[in-house]
């Protein structure tokens, strides 16, 4: 049966994370383009990422990831905690996607603090781990070759 959401039509079992896959198109009246991609850091159902470091890559993925693109509409993570969607208007290039994920990863390596990790900017700041965060895109910028290949 053909569900609704994209991903539930995925096999889950069959993908091999960690992989960036064009997950859906969707065209306004206007001609404008959205592109979601579904970011796999995680092999489903095998491992996941902990809450605390899943929140501050989160916070850093979407902060960073802006200084490289224009065109970002949205980054969120995956309630299964296995990955995140990004979503980018007028943009086709999956290559450069593939670059701007890999700037942005680059730069959580580097960063010395979570931004917009306080009660005023977040809600939940008691929830974070930087160094939790920095491993995850460690481990996801070691398999960069194997971005391409979901199957
Ligand atoms: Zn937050």
């Amino acid at each position: 049966m053909k569900m609704n959401v994209e991903s539930f039509n995925l096999d889950h079992t069959k993908v091999k994370a960690p992989y960036i896959r064009l997950a859906g198109v969707k065209e306004g009246k206007n001609g404008d383009e959205i592109r979601k991609y579904d970011i796999r850091f995680c092999q489903p159902n095998k491992e996941h990422m902990e809450m605390p470091a899943l929140h501050s890559l989160e916070h850093m993925m979407a902060e960073f990831s802006r200084n490289y693109s224009e065109q970002i509409v949205d980054i969120s993570p995956m309630g299964c905690q296995t990955g995140f969607y990004l979503s980018l208007v007028n943009h086709d290039d999956y290559e450069d996607v593939l670059n701007l994920v890999e700037k942005t990863l680059k730069d959580v390596l580097t960063a010395t603090e979570v931004p917009a990790c306080n009660e005023v900017q977040c809600g939940w700041a008691a929830s974070h781990s930087l160094e939790g965060a920095k491993e995850i895109a460690k481990k996801m910028l070691a398999q960069r070759d194997e971005w391409t290949e979901v199957f």
